[in-house]
Protein backbone atom coordinates (compact mmCIF):
# COMPACT_ATOMS: atom_id res chain seq x y z
CA UNK A 1 0.00 0.00 0.00
CA UNK A 2 0.85 3.77 -0.77
CA UNK A 3 -0.34 6.92 0.44
CA UNK A 4 -0.21 10.22 -1.83
CA UNK A 5 -1.45 13.61 -0.65
CA UNK A 6 -2.39 16.70 -2.71
CA UNK A 7 -2.50 20.40 -1.98
CA UNK A 8 -4.01 23.32 -4.27
CA UNK A 9 -4.99 26.48 -4.10
CA UNK A 10 -6.38 29.38 -6.63
CA UNK A 11 -7.20 32.71 -6.35
CA UNK A 12 -10.54 33.31 -6.66
CA UNK A 13 -11.64 36.80 -8.96
CA UNK A 14 -14.29 38.63 -10.98
CA UNK A 15 -14.86 37.19 -14.82
CA UNK A 16 -13.96 33.44 -13.85
CA UNK A 17 -16.23 30.49 -13.47
CA UNK A 18 -16.50 28.51 -10.51
CA UNK A 19 -15.79 24.77 -11.51
CA UNK A 20 -14.91 22.66 -8.03
CA UNK A 21 -15.03 18.43 -8.46
CA UNK A 22 -16.26 19.46 -12.49
CA UNK A 23 -19.32 21.12 -10.55
CA UNK A 24 -20.18 24.87 -12.45
CA UNK A 25 -21.76 26.44 -9.16
CA UNK A 26 -23.21 29.96 -9.88
CA UNK A 27 -21.10 32.13 -8.04
CA UNK A 28 -20.25 36.32 -8.26
CA UNK A 29 -16.36 35.03 -8.17
CA UNK A 30 -14.42 31.83 -10.06
CA UNK A 31 -11.18 30.48 -9.81
CA UNK A 32 -8.01 32.01 -11.69
CA UNK A 33 -5.49 29.76 -13.71
CA UNK A 34 -4.30 28.53 -16.56
CA UNK A 35 -6.83 25.29 -16.80
CA UNK A 36 -10.57 25.20 -15.11
CA UNK A 37 -8.43 26.26 -12.24
CA UNK A 38 -10.63 22.90 -10.33
CA UNK A 39 -8.74 22.99 -7.55
CA UNK A 40 -10.36 20.18 -6.07
CA UNK A 41 -9.41 18.10 -8.85
CA UNK A 42 -5.78 19.46 -8.95
CA UNK A 43 -5.18 18.21 -5.07
CA UNK A 44 -6.93 15.01 -6.01
CA UNK A 45 -4.42 14.26 -9.23
CA UNK A 46 -2.00 15.15 -6.82
CA UNK A 47 -2.43 12.80 -4.51
CA UNK A 48 -2.86 9.97 -6.94
CA UNK A 49 0.05 10.59 -8.86
CA UNK A 50 2.28 11.20 -5.25
CA UNK A 51 1.24 7.78 -3.80
CA UNK A 52 3.23 6.35 -6.92
CA UNK A 53 5.68 8.62 -6.23
CA UNK A 54 5.07 10.15 -9.64
CA UNK A 55 5.58 13.74 -9.34
CA UNK A 56 2.67 16.57 -9.65
CA UNK A 57 0.06 17.68 -11.98
CA UNK A 58 3.03 20.63 -12.75
CA UNK A 59 5.13 17.78 -13.99
CA UNK A 60 2.66 16.19 -16.14
CA UNK A 61 0.61 19.03 -17.67
CA UNK A 62 2.60 22.24 -17.09
CA UNK A 63 0.77 25.41 -17.37
CA UNK A 64 3.28 26.84 -19.91
CA UNK A 65 2.09 24.47 -22.56
CA UNK A 66 -1.18 25.98 -24.61
CA UNK A 67 -2.33 22.36 -25.03
CA UNK A 68 -3.63 22.90 -21.20
CA UNK A 69 -5.04 26.52 -21.49
CA UNK A 70 -8.68 25.69 -20.01
CA UNK A 71 -7.87 22.40 -19.74
CA UNK A 72 -10.87 20.25 -18.31
CA UNK A 73 -9.73 19.23 -15.23
CA UNK A 74 -11.47 16.18 -15.07
CA UNK A 75 -9.80 15.35 -17.86
CA UNK A 76 -6.03 16.11 -16.19
CA UNK A 77 -7.90 13.82 -13.58
CA UNK A 78 -8.35 10.83 -15.38
CA UNK A 79 -4.90 10.89 -17.29
CA UNK A 80 -3.24 10.85 -14.40
CA UNK A 81 -5.05 7.92 -12.80
CA UNK A 82 -4.47 5.77 -15.99
CA UNK A 83 -0.55 6.77 -15.95
CA UNK A 84 -0.40 5.04 -12.26
CA UNK A 85 -2.50 2.32 -13.78
CA UNK A 86 -0.25 1.80 -16.01
CA UNK A 87 2.99 1.96 -13.31
CA UNK A 88 0.78 -1.11 -11.51
CA UNK A 89 -1.20 0.40 -9.17
CA UNK A 90 -5.15 0.79 -8.13
CA UNK A 91 -7.02 3.23 -6.49
CA UNK A 92 -8.46 1.91 -3.33
CA UNK A 93 -9.85 5.01 -1.77
CA UNK A 94 -9.25 8.86 -1.96
CA UNK A 95 -10.62 11.49 0.54
CA UNK A 96 -10.76 15.31 0.04
CA UNK A 97 -11.56 17.92 1.62
CA UNK A 98 -12.59 21.61 -0.30
CA UNK A 99 -11.52 24.66 2.25
CA UNK A 100 -13.60 28.03 1.52
CA UNK A 101 -15.59 30.46 2.71
CA UNK A 102 -18.23 30.56 0.69
CA UNK A 103 -20.30 29.27 -1.32
CA UNK A 104 -22.12 26.84 0.29
CA UNK A 105 -20.49 23.28 -1.02
CA UNK A 106 -23.60 21.15 0.79
CA UNK A 107 -25.65 21.26 -2.01
CA UNK A 108 -23.07 20.21 -5.01
CA UNK A 109 -20.70 17.96 -3.52
CA UNK A 110 -22.67 14.86 -4.31
CA UNK A 111 -22.69 15.69 -7.78
CA UNK A 112 -18.45 16.33 -6.99
CA UNK A 113 -18.11 13.02 -5.82
CA UNK A 114 -19.83 11.42 -8.85
CA UNK A 115 -17.77 13.51 -11.54
CA UNK A 116 -14.54 12.18 -9.49
CA UNK A 117 -15.50 9.02 -8.89
CA UNK A 118 -16.28 8.63 -12.71
CA UNK A 119 -13.21 10.46 -13.73
CA UNK A 120 -10.90 8.04 -11.17
CA UNK A 121 -12.68 4.72 -12.27
CA UNK A 122 -14.31 4.26 -8.79
CA UNK A 123 -17.67 3.80 -7.41
CA UNK A 124 -18.45 6.49 -5.18
CA UNK A 125 -18.06 4.74 -1.96
CA UNK A 126 -14.58 4.63 -2.68
CA UNK A 127 -14.25 8.52 -2.88
CA UNK A 128 -15.29 11.13 -0.28
CA UNK A 129 -15.81 14.56 -0.81
CA UNK A 130 -15.81 16.88 2.21
CA UNK A 131 -16.17 20.95 2.74
CA UNK A 132 -14.99 23.49 5.73
CA UNK A 133 -14.25 26.95 6.26
CA UNK A 134 -11.87 28.17 7.74
CA UNK A 135 -14.28 30.24 10.27
CA UNK A 136 -13.67 33.95 8.35
CA UNK A 137 -9.47 33.15 9.08
CA UNK A 138 -6.59 33.47 6.35
CA UNK A 139 -6.83 33.60 2.46
CA UNK A 140 -10.03 31.23 2.18
CA UNK A 141 -11.84 32.98 5.13
CA UNK A 142 -11.18 36.38 3.49
CA UNK A 143 -12.92 34.66 0.63
CA UNK A 144 -9.43 35.57 -1.30
CA UNK A 145 -9.29 31.66 -2.47
CA UNK A 146 -10.02 28.38 -2.16
CA UNK A 147 -7.57 25.40 -1.39
CA UNK A 148 -7.97 21.76 -1.50
CA UNK A 149 -6.33 19.11 0.21
CA UNK A 150 -6.67 14.88 -0.84
CA UNK A 151 -4.94 11.78 0.36
CA UNK A 152 -5.01 8.87 -2.09
CA UNK A 153 -4.33 5.18 -1.10
CA UNK A 154 -2.94 3.04 -3.44
CA UNK A 155 -2.36 -1.04 -3.97
CA UNK A 156 0.07 -2.75 -6.20
CA UNK A 157 -1.76 -4.82 -8.94
CA UNK A 158 0.78 -7.13 -9.27
MG1 LIG B 1 -4.03 24.01 -9.48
Amino acid sequence: MRIGYGYDVHRLVPGRPLILGGVHIEHTVGLEGHSDADVLAHAVADAVLGAAAMGDIGDHFPDTDPAYAGAESLLLLRHAVQLVREAGYEIANIDSVIIAQAPKMKPYKEEMRKNLAAATGLTPDQLNVKATTEEGLGFTGEKKGIAAKAVCLLLRTE
